[in-house]
């Protein structure tokens, strides 16, 4: 394979003579590329459906109430406050246009059309139940604040209900909670939920006994956090099986309702699991702007929705379109924090090189830098390569490293302050879960696209670069 020519693009004129990028998301891919565009000569549009950064590795504490939403997703423009060449738009991209070298985005009926000299793509990805969506009503994933902040809401409830339950079948069902998927998303989730229910909620009721809650991790595949190996894999099993996860391995789902879920052993045999409160961490599908970039590059997608970039990263064809990130396929990398962090890096640094007139980079190579996992309080595995340890340092070194990652000192205090509150006491700092957080996905779902075309004053569409405050734009 080659890497694309170095070339020069053609600066729009409306740009003010300065080359536009356009940067789609606001995840690690795109806020690291923009942050990298910080001192080049460029106009930098971040355009993403949140208005927040989503700090995605801290979500299942969100959802078992260690810490707020506002701690792991700080407003993307305030972090780009000072970056006087960057602007922020809020948006969904609906299409883009490599052949007019556009974007499109949409939010609530208005849709903005923006010109680029060059993009980075960097949608990230979505859950996948596998083909089987209807799942999904029952069995929340956890990509978003809103799905971490739905979790949090059933998971309570789920206790609070129980409380209130006049049969021994019916507590049981509350009070069974089934993970779906091994890997680092479903091994912390379970140990939080056994951590909550056999910890911090021990002493808060007086019908139910919240230590005898049931906390279920399935995975059809025959081990757990396979990436870390037999041996750290086998460590993290155990010490689940110690805090009272029931680990279930070879075990498919084939079906998911509102009392429970059905379960295809590996052996055949069929059973089910009556549980209230199921979660899903099993599957990604990478974001749909993929398959648009595919279908109009002729590069290829695979059936996670990535699509293939060449050696630096770029369409075929297009050495001014970037991918970065979960969306991306090269090398089977995983759809890691880091890989999208240096994809964000390496695009920016190709960026600048080309309008520079430098020679392009060495292919992107990626620098793993290792992999953690926590599992309970003052329990964590993490896999350095050469050095594989698990337990209290482990622990330590996980706390540290996602602290760094934190955006925002005031986020560093607030989240250190309830990481004491949790793992020193027995206290979570945010149990709060409102009506709007458990019943509003699905409402909004019932209402469907007339509700969504009644939330607006009627369709506009405009060029992107209308400022409204008269200003010249930069
Ligand atoms: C629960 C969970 C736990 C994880 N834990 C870890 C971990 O411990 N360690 C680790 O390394 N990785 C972890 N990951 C994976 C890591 O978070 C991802 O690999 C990383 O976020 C990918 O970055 P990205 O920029 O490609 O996408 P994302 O960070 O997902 O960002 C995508 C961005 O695109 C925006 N967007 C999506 N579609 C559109 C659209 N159509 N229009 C406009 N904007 C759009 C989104 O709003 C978002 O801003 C975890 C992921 C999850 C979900």
């Amino acid at each position: 394979m080659t890497t694309s020519p170095a070339r020069v693009p053609a600066v729009s004129e409306a740009s003010g003579g300065r080359p536009r990028v356009v940067i789609i998301g606001s995840g690690f891919g795109g806020l690291f590329a923009a942050q990298a565009l910080r001192t080049a000569p460029v106009d930098v549009t971040l355009v993403a459906k949140t208005s927040h950064h989503l700090f995605q590795p801290l979500l299942y504490q969100v959802a078992t109430g260690i810490l707020s939403e506002g701690e792991i997703a700080p407003a993307t423009r305030e972090i780009l406050r000072r970056q006087k060449n960057a602007r922020v738009l809020l948006g969904e991209v609906t299409d883009i246009d490599l052949t007019a070298r556009t974007v499109t985005s949409q939010v609530l009926g208005r849709t903005t059309v923006h010109p680029y000299d060059e993009l980075i793509v960097a949608a990230g990805a979505g859950q996948s139940y596998f083909g089987n969506d209807r799942f999904a009503e029952f069995a929340p994933g956890m990509k978003s604040i809103d799905d971490a902040l739905e979790l949090r809401g059933r998971i309570f409830g789920a206790f609070e209900l129980a409380e209130l339950a006049e049969t021994q079948e019916e507590v049981d069902r509350l009070m069974t909670f089934v993970v779906v998927g091994a890997g680092p998303t479903g091994v912390e989730m379970a140990g939080q939920i056994a951590e909550l229910a056999h910890r911090t909620l021990r002493k808060d009721f007086r019908r139910i006994d919240p230590t005898t809650s049931r906390v279920v991790l399935l995975d059809a595949a025959p081990k757990i956090l396979p990436s870390f190996g037999e041996k750290l894999g086998g460590r993290a099993r155990r010490q689940l099986n110690d805090i009272g996860v029931e680990v279930q391995l070879g075990a498919m789902v084939t079906d998911v309702d509102a009392d429970g879920i059905e379960i295809k052993d590996a052996d055949g045999q069929v059973r089910r699991i009556n549980a209230a409160t199921k979660i899903w961490a099993a599957g990604v599908q990478a974001s749909g702007l993929g398959r648009i970039l595919g279908e109009q590059s002729g590069a290829g997608v695979d059936r996670a929705g990535r699509i293939s970039v060449q050696p630096d990263l770029t369409l075929p064809g297009h050495p001014e379109v970037h991918v970065v990130g979960d969306m991306m396929a090269l090398d089977r990398l995983p759809g890691v924090a880091q890989v999208a962090i240096q994809g964000g890096r390496y695009a920016a640094e190709s960026i600048r090189r080309r309008f520079a007139g430098k020679a392009p980079q060495a292919p992107f190579r990626y620098s793993d830098k290792g992999s953690m996992a926590t599992i309970s309080r003052f329990h964590a595995v993490v896999d350095l390569g050469t050095l594989k340890f698990e337990g209290f340092i482990a622990w330590l070194l996980w706390l540290a490293l996602h602290l760094f990652y934190i955006v925002g000192f005031k986020s560093r205090i607030t989240t250190v302050l309830h990481w004491l509150v949790s793992f020193m006491g027995r206290g979570r700092s945010q149990r709060v879960a409102t009506q709007q957080q458990v019943y509003g996905r699905l409402a909004l779902e019932q209402l469907g696209p007339e509700f969504e075309a009644s939330k607006t004053g009627g369709p506009k569409t405009v060029p992107d670069g209308e400022d409204l405050t008269g200003r010249e734009s930069a």
